[in-house]
């Protein structure tokens, strides 16, 4: 086998890429580049390029902490904490501060041997399988080794991928391109094999090898979902389809591919990470089913025929607690609304209505449900299918054409979803603190509150919404109005209103005034309004009572 090429090339790659902002360029240097490479080199620069250390679906991650890598950075390169973290203030890119440092302490080390894409593959396997008692302590050495041989550029990588934050606009769709043009491979050609394998690092592997043509949907290797386009009303899906259409309901749970072979069962998450051993319902409800399968669909939380609020998941997801007491407190439900491959050949390329047969099979006799579905054409039907649905606890629908197919990984037009949305809240700016990467060296973070009699109460943090060109503004506004400077965070006079818009409201003790908006975006600063014109806690009270589902956060 050839000896494995240098990391060093492919971190000079990545900054040619960093540097151009056409798309044709970045896929052209890619290309070029990966065209050399032998495939098990392939494999982890296109990982790595797409900011990951591990393959997709793997139950272990090699990332580290942020707390862990401060630490490292620290130990390898003799800075002091109050040295890291002004550097870090000044990039907000943990990456560029391992740049820098290593860059400073660099001119006293000499070092021999390069690091090659194989050793930094080998080094990424080992902090995967460094677990249990001890395990920080074993990947902090493997990370302290990695940067001591590594140069600034490639120890700002290195961190770069560890903490997941690569940033060098390769988006997925990109990186495909670059690898179907560095072997030879036609758009579609790439795009379903990728979609199929899942990981860019086997797709690139494979298309180095030469084989891509055979692959095929297989169980436990998770393929991407199908995703849904979002519409503001029922008239306008109506309109989209123009036919009679199937809508199901929207389950509030967590989208997972359910895998199974002989009787063994596992489960994906929408990040195509195995969360099997989160779901033990699940997997007890199919391991008696017949037959080999790939059932996408979501799991509920579910009693006595009616969802719960879906944060009840959320500790169980955190692994918080253990799956007795979680299964007691939220038992699942898994609510199938499509099937991928069955017994040895794939569905995707069926209609819904033939693949939903076939999920039909599949499902009966076990405790999993298949998604309800009604048939509706009118604006009228969908509408009042929306409101069924909301009634009964749901977030809306999900309408689909019965004649598309399963597109992997895509938004596709086949799929359309209609949530309702909230009203919006006018809240004032009382704290505020600085962002990371792009937004490093502004204030992007905004803490707001509504009125509670004279007082001001929080209930919640929005970071989206606002233009650049408004986020300069607003950091100058608030430097001005800065009432107690914190480093990073500032307690600001409450005098900017903005109008957020949320999806839901839930109780939380994070906020003083007891409950949090779940995600709020900004729609607009209010510069017509003033502190007395915001809202009020009883309105934010209202609005939770409102609320089909009640959450409690605890
Ligand atoms: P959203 O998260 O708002 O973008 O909506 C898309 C998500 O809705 C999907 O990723 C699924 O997790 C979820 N979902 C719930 N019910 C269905 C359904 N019947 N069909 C498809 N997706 C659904």
């Amino acid at each position: 086998m050839k000896q494995s090429a240098p990391f060093l090339g492919l971190t000079q790659v990545l900054e040619r890429v960093r540097g151009t902002t056409s798309k044709n360029e970045k896929v052209g240097i890619l290309a070029e580049y990966l065209a050399k490479l032998q495939p098990s080199d392939a494999e982890v620069a296109a990982r790595v390029a797409s900011g990951r250390s591990s393959e997709r679906g793997s139950k272990d991650e090699a990332q580290v902490g942020y707390s862990t890598l401060l630490d490292v950075l620290r130990e390898a390169t003799g800075a002091t904490e109050a040295e890291v973290s002004r550097t870090y203030l000044r990039h907000g890119d943990l990456g560029e501060v391992a740049e820098e440092l290593l860059a400073e302490k660099k001119e006293q080390t000499l070092f021999d041997e390069q690091l090659t894409l194989a050793a930094l593959g080998d080094a990424f396997a080992k902090l995967r399988s460094t677990k249990g008692q001890g395990s920080t302590s074993a990947k902090k050495g493997v990370v302290k080794s990695l940067l001591l041989s590594a140069s600034p550029l490639e120890g700002k990588y290195i961190v770069k991928v560890l903490t997941g934050e690569m940033r060098t606009g390769l988006v997925s769709g990109l990186l495909e391109e670059a690898i179907a043009s560095a072997y030879g491979l036609s758009k579609p050609e790439a795009a379903r094999a990728h979609m199929v394998l899942g990981d860019i690092g086997v797709f690139a592997n494979r298309a180095a090898r030469g084989d891509v043509s055979g692959v095929r949907i297989q169980p436990f290797r998770p393929v991407n979902f199908m995703l849904a386009e979002p519409f503001a009303t029922a008239a306008e899906i109506a309109e989209h389809f123009g036919r009679t259409v199937y809508a199901e309901y929207k389950y509030d749970g967590i989208r997972a591919q359910v895998h199974k072979s002989g009787r063994k069962v596992r489960i994906y998450s929408r990040r195509l990470e195995e969360i099997t051993s989160s779901f033990p319902e699940v997997v007890a409800s199919l391991q008696g089913a017949r037959g080999d399968f790939v059932l996408d669909g979501e799991a509920v939380p579910f009693e006595g025929g009616r969802p719960l609020p879906f944060q009840l998941l959320q500790r169980r997801l955190r692994r918080m607690e253990d799956f007795e007491a979680a299964a007691k407190k939220a038992p699942i439900t898994y609510f199938a609304f499509d099937i991928l491959f069955r017994d040895g050949k794939e569905t995707v390329d069926l209609s819904l209505a033939e693949r939903r047969k076939h999920l039909a099979k599949v499902v009966a006799g076990t405790t999993a449900r298949m998604a309800e579905t009604v048939d509706v054409s009118t604006q009228g039907e969908i509408q009042a299918a929306f409101r069924r649905s909301r009634d009964l606890g749901y977030e809306g629908l999900v309408v689909k054409d019965p004649d598309s197919l399963y597109g992997m990984g895509k938004r596709g037009s086949g799929w359309a979803k209609l949530k309702e949305e909230l009203d919006t809240l006018d809240v004032v700016i009382v704290a505020a603190e600085y962002g990371h990467g792009k937004r490093a060296g502004v204030i992007s973070d905004y803490t707001f509150a509504v009125r509670d009699g004279d007082q001001l109460k929080t209930v919640g943090k929005a970071y989206s919404g606002l233009t650049d060109k408004e986020i300069d503004e607003m950091t100058e506004k608030l430097k001005e109005i800065t009432v107690r400077d914190f480093g990073y965070r500032r307690e600001v006079k409450p005098e900017i209103v903005l109008e957020v818009a949320f999806d839901s409201i839930q109780r939380s003790g994070r906020h003083d005034g007891g409950y949090a908006l779940r995600f709020p975006r900004i729609k607009r600063i209010r510069t017509d309004k003033g502190v007395s014109d915001i809202d009020t806690i009883e309105k934010v009270e209202k609005m939770f009572s409102g609320q089909k589902l009640k959450v409690d956060e605890r």
